[in-house]
Order: structure tokens, then C-alpha cells, then sequence
């Protein structure tokens, strides 16, 4: 078969059970699933039968999604999680016990950074790199290490891994690597491809594209060789080959700790779904054009965006990104005060704490989604008090342009 494009294989080419020719998977909004005797449903709680039984364990909707992501990311399983944060937590616990340690990135999202620190509590403890380079993550490895944690495209730092080379450095030493790729979606770089091993996706933000559904992803790349010492908790799945790690997951602790999408948001990141592509492409390309026009104004700001040229991780993102560097800008107003007067005279933008949105959106990440993080961690994950973050929607660049323009002249 030829393989399709990106935005055709978007639309065609999982097969579903559609008895009836819809053209949407239609949400089968059930708790649970009768069967016709008691021999299925005991085929089905033994795993020797795949079906449904209970939608905290899987549901055809939320399936169907799950099916639509692994092909996107080629991996060979996803499990949909109610959230991010679900999918993250999932992702990760789901190989670790008391006593192991995570070697992450700099610049991740401070939802991340505050769930390491609730792991402490479990005995778990996450080192941080300073720099995002091969060699910074490796110079932390301790023989507690069992994970490697990085964001494709840092939120809000911006700061672009080498997704290959981690992963190449990580093997090296026997460790999964664990890939956020929420920023740049599946559209920009394919994690698995470039040697990640599992790939968490927040679906709430460009995957649903329309800001109305929370969930998460995350997907498997059916590669990595779980050493049953180090990763004990896998050994009794070992029987599932590679599906061990989803295998483990589904039985185990995404069905215990109730973390489950339902089936109405898989539905709308289905939909959602079909036009990620197109959505990704005009919301990279507005990105691009406003933050090389902001460098262009004379209005005392800094602008931080990998596509520009002088940006120190453009290289590798022109290089590992698909030709495009995300949708997220950020820019530093001189003060706290201006950025707020900034953010208050802009009129297309909303002030809200999302990403992904089809409509622009602005935040100040100091005062909201970072400001349970310490000083240092803030610093840490390249936020400073007058930065403003900017998810670049779908608008037309003009209006986008001079209402930023407006805004910056204004406050001067
Ligand atoms: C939003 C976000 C998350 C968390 O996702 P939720 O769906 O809000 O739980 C995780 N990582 C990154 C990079 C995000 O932007």
C-alpha cells in the first residue's frame, strides 16, 4: 500500500467497526458491556479475548482514538488518559518503584516539575540538567536512574531537545527514554522514529485543537528491552512481548488508579484529529511571521521563538522539526507591569491558561502556572517575571500584527 501523506492518513486508514457507515466514530457513552454469556466475559477479564467490558479499562470511542494516535506517532499501542498529568503519571509510574530516580530536562511544564516533587513522597526523586545537551543528562545517570524525561519543544522555555541523540545516549546506558511532545505534536516530529521509546501527548491542547476536551495520550514504540531486575514490576508481563509495557499498563495501574478518558472527549479528539495537520501548519507559519515582526519592532522587548534564526536552538530545530518550530512565542516586556499592560491592551488574544487553542491565547506563566515553582525553578524552566507566553492561533497574521502592535506602541 502507498503510504499516505500526513493530513490524508489523518482521515483514512483505521478501520473501526462501523455497522451502520457513520462517518464519525459515534460515542458509546456506556459504563459497561453486556455479553452473551459468562464464558466471554471470562475470556475477556483473562485476556484471552479482546472486547469490552468496562469503560475504566477501555471503551470502542476512546479505543478508536487510541488507535488513530498510535498510527500517528508509530508506536505500537496508546493508552488514553483523562488528562495530561493522567498520561505523564501513567507513562512514568508504570516502570518506576521507590528508590529509582528520573533525569529530566530543564524546561518542562510546571505541572510536571510539581508531580516529580508529589514522587518524592513514593521514595522517587527526579535530577534535573541544566543544559539540554546529551551529555548534560548523561553526566546525572546514577545507578538509581531509570527513566530519561524531556518535552520535545520545552513549555514554556522553548528549548528544543536533541530527541535522537538522548535517545541514542540513553540506550547506551539501558534506559527508556520518555518524550512529552506536546508542543510540537506528532505534525512536527515523529519521537518514536528518532529512537524515543514512549511518547505523551496532553490531547487537550492541538491534538483536540478546540480547547474542549481534557485528556491525554501516551504511546509505546515496542522497542526497549526491560530488564527484569531493573524494571521488576514489567517481569510478569513478559508473556505480551512487546506489548508488555501497554499490557502492564491496562491491567494495572491505568485501570487501578481510575485514569480513564470518557468516551464523549475521545470523541471530540477524534474530530479534532482530522485537522491537526492544517491547524499545525497556519499555527506554525502565524508563530513564525508575528515573532520575527515582534523582533522587527523597536519596543523593548526580547523575543524567544526556535524559528528565529538567531534563536540558539534554531539549527536543531530546522534540522529534527519537520521545517516548522511550533506555534508557542514567548517575549519578555522589561517588567512584571508591562507585560500585565501588554496583556490587558490586547484584544484578539484571550488571557487564559491553555495552549493548542485555534485562537490566540496569552499568559504570564510567573503569576499562574508557575507560580507554585520555586525562584530557582522557575529560572529553571525559563520563566522570569515579565515574560509573556503567546499560543499562536489560527487568525489571520495581519490582524494578529497590529493588534501586537498596538499593544506594544501603547505601553512604549
Ligand atoms: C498542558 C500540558 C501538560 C498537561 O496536560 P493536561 O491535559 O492539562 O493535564 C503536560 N505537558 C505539557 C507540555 C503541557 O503543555
Amino acid at each position: 500500500m502507498t503510504e499516505y501523506g500526513f493530513n490524508t492518513s489523518l482521515l483514512h486508514g483505521v478501520e473501526d467497526d462501523n455497522p451502520y457507515g457513520a462517518t464519525q466514530v459515534p460515542i458509546y457513552q456506556s459504563s459497561a458491556f453486556r455479553h452473551e454469556n459468562a464464558e466471554s466475559l471470562e475470556k475477556i477479564f483473562t485476556n484471552k479475548a479482546m472486547g469490552f467490558s468496562y469503560t475504566r479499562i477501555n471503551n470502542p470511542t476512546v479505543e478508536a482514538f487510541e488507535k488513530r494516535i498510535t498510527k500517528l506517532e508509530g508506536g505500537i499501542g496508546s493508552v488514553a488518559c483523562a488528562s495530561g498529568m493522567a498520561a505523564l503519571f501513567n507513562a512514568i509510574m508504570n516502570i518506576l518503584q521507590s528508590g529509582d530516580e528520573i533525569v529530566a530536562a530543564a524546561g518542562l511544564y510546571g505541572g510536571t516539575v510539581e508531580l516529580f516533587e508529589d514522587l518524592t513522597a513514593f521514595g522517587i526523586t527526579t535530577r534535573y540538567v541544566r543544559e539540554n545537551t546529551p551529555e548534560a543528562y548523561e553526566a546525572l545517570i546514577t545507578d538509581r536512574t531509570k527513566v530519561i524525561f524531556a518535552e520535545t519543544i520545552g513549555n514554556p522555555k522553548l528549548d528544543v531537545t536533541d530527541i535522537a541523540a538522548v535517545a541514542e545516549m540513553a540506550h547506551t546506558h539501558e534506559l527508556p527514554f520518555i518524550v512529552d511532545n506536546t508542543t510540537a505534536t506528532p505534525y512536527l516530529v515523529k519521537a518514536i522514529s528518532l529512537g524515543a521509546d514512549v511518547v505523551v501527548n496532553s490531547a487537550s491542547k492541538y491534538i483536540n485543537g478546540n480547547s474542549d476536551a481534557i485528556s491525554g495520550v501516551l504511546t509505546y514504540g515496542g522497542k526497549f528491552k526491560w530488564d527484569a531486575e531493573r524494571y521488576p514490576g514489567l517481569a510478569p508481563y513478559r508473556k505480551y512481548g512487546p506489548m508488555a509495557y501497554i499490557a502492564k499498563l491496562r491491567n494495572a495501574l491505568f485501570r487501578n488508579t481510575g485514569a480513564c478518558l470518557s468516551p464523549q472527549n475521545a470523541f471530540l479528539n477524534n474530530l479534532g484529529l482530522e485537522t491537526l495537520g492544517i491547524r499545525m501548519e497556519r499555527q506554525c507559519a502565524n508563530a513564525l511571521e508575528l515573532a520575527k515582526f515582534l523582533t522587527g519592532l523597536d519596543a523593548g522587548i526580547t523575543v524567544n521563538y526556535p524559528g528565529l534564526s538567531d534563536n540558539p536552538y534554531h539549527e536543531l530545530a530546522t534540522r529534527q522539526l519537520n521545517g516548522r518550530y511550533g506555534a508557542i512565542v514567548t517575549l519578555r516586556a522589561g517588567s512584571k507591569d508591562r507585560a500585565f499592560r501588554i496583556m490587558n491592551t490586547l484584544k484578539i488574544p484571550y488571557i487564559l491558561s491553555n495552549i493548542g487553542d485555534t485562537k490566540t491565547l496569552v499568559i504570564h506563566p510567573a503569576s499562574t502556572i508557575a507560580v507554585h515553582l520555586s525562584e530557582e525553578e522557575q529560572v529553571q524552566s525559563g520563566v522570569y517575571e515579565d515574560l509573556i507566553r503567546i499560543s499562536v492561533g489560527i487568525e489571520d497574521i495581519e490582524d494578529l500584527k497590529q493588534d501586537f502592535k498596538h499593544a506594544l506602541e501603547g505601553e512604549g
